[in-house]
């Protein structure tokens, strides 16, 4: 069996949805398995439904008149005959999300991120679904949540691996599969979501639990860079790169592939390619035993948005593990993100992401028992594989806040 992920950017439009039959039929598709994500830009739009239900703005209905839109403008392009079951299938999912809006009583903000946010796969594998079958090319359409199962940690679920391996290998492996990315089933029946972008996790799920041979991920580039284009000039094309190293690039950011992807292809040995959906000819780039990092060159990762925070004891006594457990346990409370930390004598300067808004109820807390200095909208530039050359070219950037080196990783806090 092997395992294809198209992420949102593949299938953004009817051109892209056409590309996934020429995908497959360049590459075969007896025994595959399938995992789309939802269209574009569509998870961030089904976010702004999320939000208007939830602060009751005005705008629900226009949030989800333009996610309406958008896939029947796709549909129109895509479908002559078979428009209408099509048609009736969108409605039947709109239908449902406004019936959710309508009996909900649970008042969780990420318990309702997730009932919503799934409707975007839902929606992109029924319509790529119902165009492969009209062109003769027949999948089987299973909903991601009868498969992987996970703990209610809404918005961040951990998956229940023996229960998600028991029902993966009740699958049938000479059929053609359809499946969402990003979601799974709680045992109370309720869906969830594995984090954004967790797609590439899922289909590493369904890699691991089917034994496959491989899985590709077709995506818009051509490959993995070795920096990210809207931030560094001359890119180069990764060929190879170990599972190890890969896990180092995603620990550190690096967006292309999701960190939780790597891990499960590892243990069973299976070969991750990310290849360029437009240009079939090119053979992207490999994660697999083997190279470290062909070609060896310093490869740089780029977070935006980040938040310096420096903390000191109001007492001006030293930071020590008690402040330090203290601090960490109401960061941890916080969800926010830590991407690097430094300790002095009297200070402890971190590095946050606030991906949930809980920045300034953490500084509420946080200034109750300590001194806080913080500056918002830094980025911290990690560079593996780290040269003069390349550290210079960051520094050249701006103005550093901070830096520290540990073997062949420097990372630097700019503003
Ligand atoms: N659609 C989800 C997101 O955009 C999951 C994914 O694309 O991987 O975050
Ligand atoms: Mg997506």
């Amino acid at each position: 069996m092997k395992v294809f992920k198209f992420g949102g950017a593949s299938v953004k439009d009817a051109e892209g949805v056409k590309n996934v039959i020429r995908v497959l039929k360049h590459e075969g598709f007896n025994n595959t398995l399938i995992v789309i994500s939802a269209m574009g830009k569509m998870t961030n739009a089904f976010e702004k439904v999320i939000d208007s239900y939830v602060y009751k703005n005005d705008n629900l209905n226009n949030a989800i008149e333009f996610i309406r839109d958008y896939h029947i403008s796709i549909i129109n392009e895509l479908f002559s005959s078979e428009k209408n079951a099509i048609l009736l299938e969108v409605e039947k999912l709109l239908g449902e999300l406004s019936g959710f809006f309508i009996t909900n009583k649970n008042s969780d903000y990420n318990f309702i991120y997730d009932q919503v946010i799934g409707f975007g796969e839902l929606l992109a594998t029924k319509i790529v679904g119902a165009y492969l079958n009209e062109n003769h090319i027949t999948t089987k359409w299973i909903d991601v949540r009868d498969f992987i199962k996970t703990d209610t940690n809404y918005r961040d679920a951990r998956v229940n691996w023996e229960a998600t391996k028991a029902n993966i290998a009740k699958l049938d492996t000479t059929n053609l599969y359809l499946t969402q990315g990003f979601l799974g089933g709680a045992c109370n029946g309720k869906t969830t979501s594995l984090g954004r972008e967790g797609s590439d996790f899922t289909a590493a799920i369904f890699a691991y639990c089917l034994n496959a041979k491989s899985l590709t991920i077709w995506k818009d580039v051509d490959g993995v860079l070795n920096a990210d284009p809207r931030y560094l000039e001359n890119t180069v094309l990764l060929e190879q790169i170990s599972y190890k190293e890969a896990i180092e690039m995603a620990f550190y950011g690096a967006s292309v592939i999701h960190p939780k992807t790597l891990k499960p292809l590892e243990n069973k040995n299976i070969p991750l390619y990310v290849r360029s959906f437009y240009n079939l000819n090119l053979l992207g780039t490999t994660v697999s035993k083997g190279h470290n990092l062909a070609p060896e060159i310093p490869c740089f990762i780029v977070k935006q948005e980040q938040i310096l925070v420096s903390i000191s004891a109001i007492d001006f006594s030293f930071m020590v593990e008690h402040n330090l457990s203290d601090i960490f346990k109401i960061l941890h409370d916080y969800k926010l993100k830590v991407n690097l930390i430094q300790n002095s004598a009297l200070s402890f300067s971190v590095c946050i992401e606030d991906n949930f808004g809980n920045f300034q109820s953490f500084i509420s807390e946080i200034t109750m028992n300590y001194k806080i200095n913080f500056i918002e909208n830094v980025a911290l530039y990690t560079v593996r594989h780290a040269t003069k050359n390349a550290i210079e070219l960051i520094e050249q950037k701006g103005k550093v806040l901070l830096k520290q080196a540990t073997k062949g990783t420097v990372q630097v806090i700019m503003q």
